[in-house]
């Protein structure tokens, strides 16, 4: 049993982008060496998110206008009076969906569906530099 750590460096623009991060990962598992186990992603941050979904640009804006209904930009949140920072959407946006993965590796693969990518979905309201955390475990 081995336990792999890589990481995923990633710059971000404002107004919630959402990055397909399947080929990275898919790239950390096969230079782990790890046929069977499993990878956990995680994010550190409170403003951004991962999930899977199909990666295409029709279902994107979907996504993207379901979460505007969700947790609406232009609505008050008692945050914003406390920092200031106009992100209190941000943080409600990436709750909602979480900050982690964990996908099975089978035969040196995700177990991913065919129409089933990675995604980072980043919410703040200003560009950031994002690191996904990959831990890879298994042999
Ligand atoms: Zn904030």
């Amino acid at each position: 049993m081995d336990i792999v750590n890589r990481s995923i460096s990633l710059t971000t623009t404002s107004g919630t982008d959402i990055l397909d991060i399947t080929g990275l990962v898919q790239r950390e598992i096969a230079d782990s060496g790890i046929k069977e186990g499993a990878v956990t992603l995680f994010i550190p941050g409170s403003t951004a998110a991962l999930t899977t979904i199909e990666y295409e640009s029709g279902v994107i804006n979907d996504l993207r206008k379901a979460i505007e209904r969700l947790a609406p930009q232009d609505i008050y949140y008692e945050h914003n009076e406390r920092w200031g920072d106009g992100n209190g959407y941000s943080h409600v946006r990436a709750a909602l969906l979480g900050p982690s993965l964990h996908i099975p590796i089978i035969g040196g693969n995700m177990t991913l569906g065919t129409w089933q990518q990675i995604v980072l979905l980043d919410f703040d309201n200003r560009p950031r530099q994002r690191k996904v955390l990959v831990q890879i475990i298994g042999e």
